[in-house]
């Protein structure tokens, strides 16, 4: 059985005191056992602290980004021997906001990839076509291209430490989800793309979570596909309620 994740990309919201409040209510809230294993991302600067207040709950800690030298004369980044010496062993790469804002290609993704799993952390590798492509039915294409270019040269034993979340870029903080039976479709395309090439061993266990506009109210039609193993989410991980409502939905 595949593991089921729910992770909370919180973006750049949130400062040192907000952080402590919204852990705070998610451990107090949190019920003791849950299905998917709960992931928060907060901002950089709030990490180490996060990690020491999530010591004890069920709850764990990834970055939002990194950057893929081992050290340097880089200003302003993060190594990804940084994160893992404050316990912070998960990072997501390849978010569309840092490939479109930030001009990430597959190429920087694929070496990012390489870094993380060099450092043996857990990569939540986030892909999705935009409106343009959907409208212009190539989506399957650049979904697939992305996929093979980001991470096709990773070897067999790594993909235990590889988590996807395909995120459509025209349903991130619009409020537009993707339909269950849009989303169903192309996970299902995403885990026979992995499995052509490496094989059902492989595909079957690869847990792949959608993100797009993921709310209390859409997430139980999206998670009971059964390609979709849970969630990445944006906007409704900022409050403890709407999250936790999300985690119970899986
Ligand atoms: P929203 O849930 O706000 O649409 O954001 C999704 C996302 O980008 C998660 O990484």
């Amino acid at each position: 059985m595949r593991k089921k994740i729910v992770a909370g990309n919180w973006k750049m919201h949130k400062n040192a005191q907000q952080t402590a409040a919204l852990l705070q209510d998610l451990m107090a809230k949190i019920p003791a056992t849950t299905e998917a294993q709960v992931i928060v991302a907060p901002t950089f600067v709030n990490l180490a602290s996060a990690v020491t207040q999530l010591e004890s709950a069920n709850i764990g800690v990834a970055a939002q980004n990194m950057h893929q030298a081992e050290g340097g004369a880089f200003t302003g980044e993060i190594s990804a021997d940084m994160l893992t010496s404050i316990g912070v062993k998960t990072v997501i790469l390849g978010h569309s906001e840092r490939r479109s804002l930030f001009h990430e290609t597959d190429a920087l993704i694929a070496y990012k990839v390489d870094t993380a799993l060099a450092h043996e952390m857990t990569v939540i590798f986030c892909f999705g076509e935009e409106l343009k492509d959907r409208q212009s039915d190539n989506h399957f294409n650049i979904v697939e291209n992305q996929l093979k270019d980001g991470l096709f040269h990773i070897a067999n034993e790594s993909w235990s430490k590889i988590v996807l979340a395909y995120e459509p870029v025209w349903a991130i903080g619009t409020g537009e989800t993707a339909s269950p039976e849009q989303a169903q479709e192309m996970h299902e395309f995403i885990r026979e793309t992995v499995r052509k090439r490496f094989g059902a061993e492989i595909s079957d266990e690869l847990t792949i979570l959608y993100g797009g506009s993921v709310k209390p109210e859409n997430a139980k039609e999206i998670f009971s596909k059964p390609d979709v193993d849970g969630g990445l989410i944006g906007g409704a991980a900022l409050k403890a309620d709407d999250f936790l409502a999300i985690v119970s939905a899986i």
